[in-house]
């Protein structure tokens, strides 16, 4: 037993939850944050990160262009039947690896707040107060939990939360690579069953991403068979095959990725980023909405704080409905967007009205992401 009761404990150390810990440690809050794999490592993800939380990101002393983030300024979707639309984005973003972002975050992190490496097994919650068992049988002591565990683990099938127990039909494969590609742009190249990120990273490589649907991906004989004889209907992504030299030994792998809406309060526990919500890949903005929830717990806590008694449950009940006016409609947006893409006639329909009214790409932009936040 850990006899120290901290006044916050984060569960997971991707982006939300090191915000989490930063924002409210540089405040002066007691923080715990558990995280069960040691930094760096690699991460399924596009690694496109929006502009919209640089402002915040620099406010908490982060500059990820200074540690060689690329920045980056244009959209390009292609599909397979040769169809592209190009278009400046309005926010702009940068290309960092997770690998570089995640480290950099907790390196200021580790600075500020207690950090600890193990797999968080359960969580309690008895009078105003949580206990939380890690896999060594340690028990920790805090009055908040922040769950940041991400899009699914094993926290969310001992809180019996709803999504956990539906199927999912998703999967993701991501790998680093030496192409010639452009710096400044984001390719988002479209195939049967799903679509595939491109974009540089701090290092010079470009990592490619791409998620998929079990029903389409089972029709091919592995990896390699389902790249060169499904994604490779579109020629950008048979020229991307063809030419990229790989740069890891194999690619990082995920499965059952769920979509389905989540709570952002569960037993007490306040959900930041995946671990409340994820939005389609393909929006570009999880990574940003991550951020921004932890920002937007932050403030709420640190508000509540001032009155030095904090009421939990207008905390909860407050945070639950921030939450849900900020991202809701974005999550919707996003559902909506990734039906249209993985149909082909609608799909197709969508390419020929993009590229008559080029604005209302824009427009679909802005719908799935936000302003600047600061
Ligand atoms: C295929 C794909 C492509 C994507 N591309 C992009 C993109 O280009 N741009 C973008 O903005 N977003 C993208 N996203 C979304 C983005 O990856 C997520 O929104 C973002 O990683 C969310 O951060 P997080 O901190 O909530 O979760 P994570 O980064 O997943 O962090 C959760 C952490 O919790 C830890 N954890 C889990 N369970 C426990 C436990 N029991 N005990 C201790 N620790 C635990 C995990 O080890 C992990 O480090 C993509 C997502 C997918 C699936």
């Amino acid at each position: 037993m850990d006899n120290t009761l901290y006044e916050v404990a984060i569960i997971g150390g991707g982006l939300a939850g090191l915000t989490c810990a930063l924002h409210l440690s540089k405040q002066g809050v007691s923080v715990l944050l558990i995280e069960k794999n040691p930094f760096p490592n690699h991460k399924v993800c596009g690694e496109y990160v929006s502009n919209e939380v640089l402002p915040y990101l620099n406010s908490l002393g982060l500059d990820p262009l200074s540690e060689g983030a690329v920045p980056i300024s244009t959209l390009k979707i292609t599909s397979p039947n040769h169809k592209t639309l190009k278009t400046t984005l309005p926010l702009g973003g940068f290309g960092i690896s997770r690998y570089a972002f995640d480290t950099l975050l907790y390196e200021q992190v580790n600075k500020n707040c207690d950090v600890v490496f193990k797999t968080v097994e359960s969580i309690s919650f008895q009078k105003e107060a949580f206990e939380i068992a890690t896999q060594d049988s340690t028990m920790y002591k805090a009055t908040y939990v922040v769950g940041a565990h991400g899009k699914r683990s094993n926290i969310d099938k001992k809180l019996n939360r709803k999504f956990i127990a539906q199927k999912s039909s998703w999967l993701a494969v991501k790998a680093h690579y030496q192409f010639d590609f452009q710096a400044n742009t984001v390719a988002l190249h479209t195939f049967k069953g799903g679509y595939c990120g491109l974009s540089k990273t701090e290092t010079g490589a470009v990592n490619a991403c791409y998620l998929t649907t079990y029903a389409s991906f089972k029709n091919y004989n592995g990896i390699d068979d389902f790249q060169e004889n499904n994604m490779a209907k579109n020629p950008n992504l048979k020229h991307f095959f063809s030419e990229a030299v790989p740069l890891f030994d194999s690619p990082l792998t995920i499965g059952q990725i769920s979509f389905q809406p989540k709570k952002p309060v569960e037993n007490h526990i306040f959900m930041i980023g995946d671990s409340a919500g994820l939005i389609h890949p393909l929006c570009g903005n999880g990574m940003a909405m991550a951020i921004h929830s932890a920002k937007l717990f932050s403030e709420l806590f640190l508000k509540q704080q001032q009155t030095k008694n904090i009421d939990r449950s207008l905390l909860e009940k407050e945070y639950e409905k921030q939450w849900n006016n900020t991202f809701s409609s974005r999550l919707k947006m996003g559902r909506y967007l990734q039906k249209v893409v993985l149909n082909e006639t609608a799909s197709h329909f969508g390419f020929s009205l993009l590229n008559a009214f080029p604005g209302l790409l824009k427009t679909l932009i802005n719908k799935t992401h936000g302003t600047r936040l600061r």
